[in-house]
């Protein structure tokens, strides 16, 4: 109640001063009007007339005054004129919404998310703009985050069951989404039939026959003990648990209750281009490769071999199959996976709080940070194409295993949603975290990170299928949001939600952003400001990034730009950004989009 009551006198105090830096602005900006309306093209007097309009309006319910100045034109709060046609491509480079379904929501009371409930929630996320979803892992596991696998043919009965899946990936192509699930193969859990089998191999004696009739119950013969990585003794290398099975030790990357499976094994890859089959056949557009640096344990050559295997097999079954990797580790080492052939890496260069996106944001003072971002997206894009012409860049800035950004960012509201700008003017494929549309926050240990999607505040919040609202991972700790539900996020134009919406639709109407590559940096006196220039099958797109937190005026002309238009913009404060005799006003942290 506090909360709300300081919410509506804040909003009231907000409303009195816009509308009075309204009518500070009204004489000036029809002035202006008036003497530039002569030479101005259509577009100019389309989204002047639509400033013009606003201001007619509150001029009736309000007296105006004369104590102006030029840049509070940008601090009043108008619609976006600006608005294009979609021109979605429907090809591999999308917009992707990442879900963690346990967290999602529940559509059947019991407070854990489910496919149904995702099912459901589809039109929430068509509705922001996305055309692909990463379903983290679906299938059967005995753990919350089920990333370790019992069993590959099957979804987890907490989540539903294929039907539930079927019935997903329909809804999901009615309305052009592609659909990539987490494909686990670095490990399987320490409960599946393969390692339970292969650990009672471990403990029977050689049959010393070559045509054994013991099969699984023969050390030499069961065809599982392969599967995985079996050590008698403990290497004093790598990560290694004892199998309490004589001296038998199993290497587990990450918890003993992952065990390391074996990708070179033959009788193995083809269990895994059956289970690949089997997903492809159901329908799902791709796979995401979680931990694939593991493979090998972090021999890259015998990792990008593997990849190749399994990015050749998918599309030998369907060359749009689309497979993207994660290989958490530097720039240069993780680019070289694109020589495996697959689509995409994950650019963990930018992402999390110590990437380029965070430290630019972090560290706005620095008089060179706009350049040295543009030269690193620059960087990442010429690096993946020495490595496979035809990668595509995978842009993220928060996931699952990271802290969402309202932390990072320590709340600075502008930087957060400048953030998502940043990501989703990406080129290549980008990915959002669910949750992140509304500044979650979630940090510490991993179930943090996992909370329940924030559909709505209110008594009836957990375990109610009418609120959809989820209980989230068993350990984790209370995790307080700073900004709003998405109930209450909708109805605020200068919320996240709106902010990434706006963002989403910009991607979507011009091709160009994800698809063009960068040819070239703007420079500005201030390098804080930056501009880059992207072709795609020759048509330049430019887009302007505002590192400051001033208004800033650019002259079009002196860069050579008279003839570019604003296509659209993002406004961390909803103030419009505009263009008058080719000089364009950039709102604190504005990122403009020119052709
Ligand atoms: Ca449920």
């Amino acid at each position: 109640m506090i909360k709300e009551c300081v919410k509506d006198k804040k909003r009231k105090l907000w409303r009195i001063f816009t509308r009075s830096l309204t009518l500070l602005s009204i004489v000036l900006i029809i002035t202006l009007l008036s003497a530039c309306h002569k030479n101005m093209s259509n577009e100019k007097e389309e989204v002047l007339e639509t400033i013009k309009t606003e201001i007619i309006t509150e001029k009736e319910e309000d007296v105006g005054n004369d104590d102006i100045k030029l840049d509070d034109i940008t601090e009043l709060r108008l619609e976006y004129p600006y608005e294009k046609e979609l021109n979605i491509m429907d090809d591999k480079y999308r917009t992707y919404y990442e879900v963690f379904l346990y967290s999602f929501y529940d559509s059947d009371g019991d407070g854990i998310g489910d496919l149904n409930g995702l099912s459901s929630k589809l039109d929430y996320i068509s509705e922001l703009g996305f055309n692909g979803i990463w379903l983290m892992p679906i299938m059967p596991s005995s753990t919350y985050h089920k990333y370790d696998v019992e069993n590959y043919y099957e979804v987890d009965k907490e989540y539903g069951n294929l039907e539930d899946f079927k019935k997903l990936i329909e809804e999901c192509d009615k309305r052009g989404i592609k659909i990539i699930i987490d494909f686990v193969v670095n490990h399987s859990s320490n409960l599946h039939p393969w390692f339970l089998s292969a650990l009672n191999g471990l403990s029977t004696s050689a049959c010393g026959q070559e045509l054994c009739i013991h099969q699984e119950g023969c050390i030499t013969h069961n065809p599982y003990i392969d599967y995985y990585n079996f050590s008698k003794g403990k290497p004093n290398h790598g990560s290694y648990y004892p199998t309490h099975v004589d001296d038998w030790y199993y290497e587990g990357a990450f918890t003993s209750n992952m065990p390391d499976l074996n990708l070179d094994n033959l009788a193995l890859r083809e269990e895994l281009k059956s289970i690949m089959k089997f997903w492809i056949d159901m329908g799902v557009d791709g796979f995401r490769l979680d931990a694939a640096m593991h493979f090998f344990n972090g021999e890259s050559k015998r990792n990008i071999g593997a990849l190749a295997f399994i990015n050749d097999y998918s599309k030998s079954l369907n060359p749009d199959i689309y497979i993207v990797a994660e290989i958490w580790t530097n720039f240069s080492k993780y680019v070289t996976y694109y020589e495996s052939g697959i689509d995409s890496v994950f650019n963990f260069a930018f992402a999390t709080e110590s990437g380029i996106i965070a430290k630019t944001l972090n560290s706005v003072n620095n008089k060179s940070v706009g350049k040295a971002f543009s030269e690193a997206m620059m960087q990442v894009e010429s690096g993946i194409k020495k490595n496979n012409e035809s990668g595509i860049d995978a842009s993220f800035f928060t996931n699952h295993d990271t802290a969402r950004a309202a932390g990072y960012f320590n709340n600075n509201l502008d930087k957060i949603k400048m953030a998502q700008g940043m990501n989703l003017m990406m080129s290549g494929s980008t990915f959002v975290y669910y949750g992140e549309e509304l500044g979650m926050s979630g940090s510490g240990r991993d179930e943090n990170k996992r909370a329940p999607m924030y559909w709505s505040d209110g008594e009836d919040k957990i375990g109610n299928s009418a609120s959809g609202m989820t209980i989230g991972p068993k350990e984790m700790e209370e995790v307080i949001h700073k900004y709003g539900s998405l109930n209450e996020q909708v109805d605020d134009p200068l919320s996240i939600y709106h902010y990434v919406k706006r963002a989403v639709r910009i991607r979507n109407e011009n091709p160009e952003i994800a698809r063009g590559n960068i040819t070239s940096i703007i420079g500005f006196e201030d390098n804080r400001i930056t501009m880059i220039k992207k072709e795609y099958e020759g048509d330049p797109i430019y887009i302007l990034y505002n590192f400051t937190d001033q208004v800033i005026h650019i002259n079009l002309k002196e860069k050579g730009l008279e003839e570019a238009k604003i296509q659209g913009y993002l406004s961390v404060n909803g103030a419009t950004i505009y263009e008058l005799e080719s000089s364009i006003t950039v709102s604190p942290y504005g990122i403009v989009i020119l052709k």
